[in-house]
């Protein structure tokens, strides 16, 4: 079984601030990690290769420091990775960064069975890059599993809905994405990371992908943020402090007329 596990390294979302500016999150100096929701599809991932087999392939853009959540991965236990680093993938929007994933993974692991991804990342928060890889590579996709069973080159997961969950069944390759509740992660011990150090971790720039580098990146992506702004935080709201109930609900009828509510 050969699994491709894609993952993002996102800011520690306590710490982000947005710039006033150019729009995008500013995540210059502020401390990052693993996205959790991949960390769910890298243990789905180590599961699935314990039972039947196989390798598992970290796929990451994102600059240097994503190594560190790469890192993680291997750790934990997968065989190698792959970690797209250019200037010319920055300012990426979800459908150049859906495009430079399929075209690295068509290019460097054209037999894979399986893609696990996050179900959304916690900064860009918008769930639209697996599903944009599944449409890009045309292969099925079933989202926000959270128990997946293989038998027979077929995936059975169930997937959270509002009214409950559904049972969905697919053939291979699919592509999944994995929810909270899917698995509990392990920690990486210390011969898993010590053993990291020493696993494939395979650099790749726009043209080893293709001499059109236009398609990457900030030119490459159709979608450009008009407007972004923080909430107004909210005024604090009225108490009426009165013994007598009557009195209070005289006071809160008078203010109400006031405000012209009543
Ligand atoms: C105009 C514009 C400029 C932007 N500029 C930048 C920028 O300079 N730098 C920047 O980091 N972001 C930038 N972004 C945000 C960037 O588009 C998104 O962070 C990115 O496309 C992923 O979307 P998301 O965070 O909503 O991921 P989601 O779709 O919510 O992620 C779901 C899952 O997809 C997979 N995934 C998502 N992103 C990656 C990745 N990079 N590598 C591997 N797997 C991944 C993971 O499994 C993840 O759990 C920009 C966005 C816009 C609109």
């Amino acid at each position: 079984m050969i699994i491709v596990v894609c993952i993002k390294q996102v800011p520690e979302i306590a710490d982000v601030k947005i710039d006033p500016n150019t729009k995008p999150l500013i995540r210059e100096g502020v401390p990052t990690i693993l996205n959790p929701f991949d960390e769910f599809a890298i243990e789905e991932a180590l599961r699935i290769k314990e039972k039947q087999g196989g390798e598992i392939i970290v796929v990451s853009m994102g600059p240097s420091q994503a190594k560190q959540a790469i890192l993680k991965c291997l750790a934990m236990g997968a065989d190698r990775a792959i970690h797209l680093t250019d200037s010319l993938f920055a300012g990426a929007d979800t459908l150049a960064t859906a495009s430079t994933l399929s075209k690295t993974i068509r290019k460097f692991v054209p037999k894979f069975d399986i893609i696990l991804c996050g179900k959304q990342a916690i900064d860009g928060d918008t769930g639209q890059v697996p599903l944009e890889i599944s449409e890009l590579l045309g292969i099925p996709r079933i989202s926000g599993i959270t128990k997946l069973e293989i038998e027979d080159r077929k995936v059975v997961a169930h997937r959270e809905i509002d009214e409950g969950y559904e049972v969905l069944e697919s053939k291979l390759p699919v592509l999944l994405t994995a929810l909270k509740g899917l698995n509990e992660p392990r920690l990486p011990n210390i011969r898993g990371i010590l053993s990291a150090k020493k696993k494939e971790i395979k650099i790749v720039t726009a043209s080893d992908l293709d001499s059109n580098t236009n398609q990457f990146g900030l030119t490459g992506s159709p979608t450009q943020v008009v407007k972004i702004h923080t909430p107004e935080p909210r005024a604090g709201g009225i108490i009426i402090h009165e013994d007598d109930p009557k009195i209070a609900v005289n006071k809160l009828v008078q203010f109400l007329k006031k405000e012209r509510i009543l």
